[in-house]
């Protein structure tokens, strides 16, 4: 399964703000945004006017960045968003939300959505009782979220557990913390996606 593998605080400084990619550190002072808030490069510096379609381009790659996800996958997202009834951004949106590896960081078992795909691809995350190593998989309203029992000793997942319980869940989400299991309780709607993402502007890219 490809992957981006370069450094992600990149990506951060070149979209000009935060996308908490790295867990803990996003909200410590080594913050690469907080710590050099230009673009990385020679001319990060530089600070052009942007076009209608350069505006387009970075947030389309900021929401790619933010859920992880690579060209292609994010263009067949947003062909079953265009396909799906009623507004085409918020269907990508939802779309994107009900990716497993983001309940599960949304849950609180992993401190970043990558931590997330990793704890996935190893094969500690059941869904309704049963492995499941996809991190793409599509939850469904009334599906079971948990981790696996040998994993409640482990450091990593207790501090994202205790972090995601002082931030709370997502309204759409409900998490047992004490057993390690959550559950999807309805389709997240617009209003519970608190990223600040204008999805019209890629609507917009895709529509040229
Ligand atoms: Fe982005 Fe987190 Fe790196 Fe800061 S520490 S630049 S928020 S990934």
């Amino acid at each position: 399964m490809a992957r981006y593998h370069e450094p992600v605080c990149r990506l951060c400084r070149r979209e000009g703000m935060k996308l908490f990619l790295k867990g803990e550190r996003c909200f410590k002072e080594k913050c690469a945004v907080e710590r050099r808030s230009y673009a990385p490069g020679q001319h990060g510096k530089r600070r052009n006017k942007m076009q209608p379609y350069g505006l387009q381009l970075r947030e389309k790659q900021k929401v790619r960045r933010v859920y992880g996800v690579l060209e292609a996958q994010f263009r067949r997202y947003f062909a079953e968003a265009a396909r799906q009834r009623g507004v085409t951004g918020d269907n990508l949106l939802r779309l994107l939300e009900l990716r497993l590896d983001n309940v599960v960081y949304s849950l609180g078992f992993a401190s970043s959505r990558s931590q997330a795909r990793q704890l996935i691809r190893h094969g500690h995350v059941l869904v309704n009782g049963r492995r499941n190593d996809i991190p793409s998989f599509q939850v469904k309203p009334g599906m079971e979220v948990a981790l696996k029992d040998k994993l409640r000793a482990n450091a990593f997942v207790n501090e994202a557990l205790d972090t995601a319980q002082g931030r709370g869940v997502p309204p759409w989400l409900e998490l047992d913390g004490e057993n390690y299991k959550g559950k999807v309780l309805a389709l997240p709607t617009r209003e519970d996606i608190r990223l600040p993402i204008q999805e019209q502007l890629v609507v917009e890219l895709y529509s040229r």
